[in-house]
C-alpha cells in the first residue's frame, strides 16, 4: 500500500447543516489527515469546470447550482490508500444506497445533495488538487 493524495469537498448541504466537523472527525477516525483545506463560495463557473466530465448528463446544470449555492470547504486528505479509504469513508453517490456510519448515509439528502465529494482515481485526485491548491497549501 502506498500513501496518497485525494481532493475531498464538504459539499453546500452539509457545510448548511453545520456538520464539518463531523465529517472531518469520520475521515480523522478513518485514518485520513487533512493537509490542506480552504472555505470558498465557489461561483457556478468554478462549480462548473470542476464537474466538467459530467457536462452532458441531465444533472449537470443542477449540479453546479447547488454546489454553488453556498460555501464548500475543500482539502486534501492523506493517507495509506487515500483514495479508496475516502470513497469507503463517503459511502455510495446514492445515501439511499450508502452502507451505514458512512458520511453519506448520516448527512446526505438525496443523490445530488450528499455531502461530500472524493476523488475517484490517483490520477483525477491530482488533477483535482491542483485546481484548488498551490504546493505551498499543502503542508503534510
Ligand atoms: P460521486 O460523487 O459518488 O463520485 P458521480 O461522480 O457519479 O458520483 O457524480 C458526481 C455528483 O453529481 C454526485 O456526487 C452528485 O452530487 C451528482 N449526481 C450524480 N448522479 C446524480 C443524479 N442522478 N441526480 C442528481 N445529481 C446527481
Ligand atoms: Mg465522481
Amino acid at each position: 500500500m502506498a500513501v496518497e493524495r485525494t481532493l475531498s469537498i464538504i459539499k453546500p448541504d452539509a457545510c448548511e447543516g453545520n456538520h464539518t466537523g463531523a465529517i472531518n472527525a469520520m475521515f480523522e477516525k478513518a485514518g485520513l489527515r487533512i493537509v490542506a483545506q480552504k472555505r470558498l463560495h465557489l461561483t457556478k463557473a468554478q462549480a462548473g469546470k470542476f464537474y466538467e466530465v459530467h457536462s452532458e448528463r441531465g444533472f449537470y446544470d443542477e449540479l453546479c447550482e447547488f454546489m454553488s449555492r453556498s460555501p464548500v470547504v475543500v482539502q486534501v486528505l492523506e493517507g495509506e490508500s487515500a483514495v479508496a479509504k475516502n470513497r469507503d469513508v463517503m459511502g455510495a453517490t446514492n445515501p439511499e444506497e450508502a452502507a451505514e456510519g458512512t458520511i453519506r448515509k448520516t448527512f446526505a439528502k438525496s443523490i445530488g445533495e450528499n455531502s461530500v465529494h472524493g476523488s475517484d482515481s490517483a490520477e483525477n485526485a491530482a488533477i483535482e488538487i491542483a485546481y484548488f491548491f498551490a504546493g505551498y497549501e499543502i503542508v503534510g
